[in-house]
């Protein structure tokens, strides 16, 4: 398999979600890490986003809240190229109605190998990373392959 890198720059372009039971401990994190978190560029779905703002005075760009397409709107700036990390604290214990878009999302971040934090613990290893100061470079597999595959 052939790979492209591409870079994710010292600005990072994080996007915050939670779901509800996880809005006051995604809350408790970024309190805690926000003088890191202000150097980078903010998106959030539209209630987590609304929260942090208004807690913390970030600068985030809001999206759709998650079930009416935020999630969504999400992933397609990944796969645009727009966002490349992303810290999503979603509900192990409890269903909720946009399970799929949920799914969808933690599967395309894979598709374009973006930092992923669905926990606290997870995220606080990622924040406090040596490469949050540096440019990286992301190695995505070329896909172009599989764009020409005989059908
Ligand atoms: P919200 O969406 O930030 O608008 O609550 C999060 C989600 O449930 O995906």
């Amino acid at each position: 398999m052939n790979y492209k890198e591409i870079p994710i720059g010292i600005q990072k372009r994080i996007a915050l979600i939670a779901h509800d039971n996880k809005k006051q401990e995604l809350l408790e994190w970024a309190r805690f890490n926000q003088v890191t978190l202000s150097k980078h560029i903010l998106y959030a779905t539209g209630t987590t986003g609304e929260i942090l703002e208004k807690e913390l005075g970030l600068k985030i760009t809001r999206f759709f809240s998650g079930p009416l397409g935020g999630d969504q709107q999400i992933g397609s700036k990944i796969a645009e190229g727009e966002i490349d990390f992303l810290i999503f604290f979603w509900d192990p214990l409890e269903p909720l109605p946009h399970d799929p878009d949920v799914k969808a999302l933690l599967r395309i971040a894979v598709v374009w190998n973006i930092p992923i934090a669905s926990n606290r613990s997870t995220a606080d290893f990622l924040i406090s990373s040596p490469l949050m100061d540096r440019e990286y470079k992301r190695l995505v597999p070329d896909y172009s392959g599989y764009l020409r595959r005989k059908i």
